[in-house]
């Protein structure tokens, strides 16, 4: 398993500055989830952790070793985004073991993976469909095989439920917390949203304009929110 740390990143997008000296050091196995409204910088955050973008200043270290140089594809790292990021022209079975042919993974090995992914996540009778013959929430389990074929030390997940109704949220949110607990890898989890972050986290890093204003346990900000964004952000109804 690895750890994650993050050392004073910073990002411009031109005169911008959009984080602001971000810090965070996660254990193996624990769940983050940054939350924060919409624009507070949490997408570029997820994003550089992925190797997707390059930070201004600042390091990424997993599992001890800086990977600021090191390509995404080789950061040992799988990313959920919203259920539309499938490939539509490919079945689901196809959609889950693309990134394992890519690598050279041979079909044998590559039917075994994703018949395991597909009991964990109960999509068996789906893999020879297409995405468009999905519904919403499974589509998302779709793209959460994806990611659990890899068998990466981190997953990522930006906003993977804003997409879905009220009660499928609430059946997803389920899911990943099993998930979390059956594979016990380290998860950072992006969201606007206060309730997903009090039932999912087991520590919340609460951000507004590029600083992360509160980090610590669900209960923790509960009883003690930092200052008052912290308190007004995390008391309001989503
Ligand atoms: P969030 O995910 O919290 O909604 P983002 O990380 O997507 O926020 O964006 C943070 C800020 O950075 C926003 O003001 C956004 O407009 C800006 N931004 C994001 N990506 C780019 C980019 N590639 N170029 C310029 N500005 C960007
Ligand atoms: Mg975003």
């Amino acid at each position: 398993m690895a750890s994650l740390g993050i050392r004073g990143i910073t990002k411009r997008f031109g005169a911008t500055e959009v984080l602001k000296g971000i810090d965070l050091d996660l254990d193996d196995g624990e769940f983050l989830v940054l939350v924060g409204p919409s624009g507070c910088g949490k997408s570029t955050l997820l994003n550089i952790i992925a190797g997707l973008e390059t930070p201004s200043e600042g390091e990424v270290v997993i599992g001890g070793a800086v990977v600021n140089d090191v390509a995404p594809r080789d950061r040992d790292i799988a990313m959920v985004f919203q259920s539309y990021a499938l490939y539509p022209t490919m079945t689901v079975r196809e959609n889950i073991t693309f990134g394992l042919r890519m690598r050279g993974v041979a079909k044998p090995e590559r039917e075994r993976a994703v018949a395991k992914v597909a009991t964990m996540l109960q999509i068996g009778p789906l893999l020879d469909r297409k995405p468009g013959q999905l519904s919403g929430g499974q589509r998302q389990r779709v793209a959460m095989g994806r990611a659990l074929v890899r068998d990466p030390q981190i997953f990522l997940f930006d906003e993977p439920l804003s997409n879905l109704d009220a009660k499928l949220r609430v059946e997803m949110r389920h899911e990943i917390k099993t998930l979390h607990r059956a594979v016990a890898r380290t998860m950072v989890y992006v969201t606007h949203d206060q309730v997903e972050a009090m039932t999912l986290a087991s520590r919340i890093a609460v951000m507004h304009q590029g600083v992360i204003q509160h980090y610590g346990t669900p209960a923790e900000i509960y009883e003690r929110p930092a200052n008052l964004f912290v308190a007004g952000f995390m008391g309001a109804q989503s």
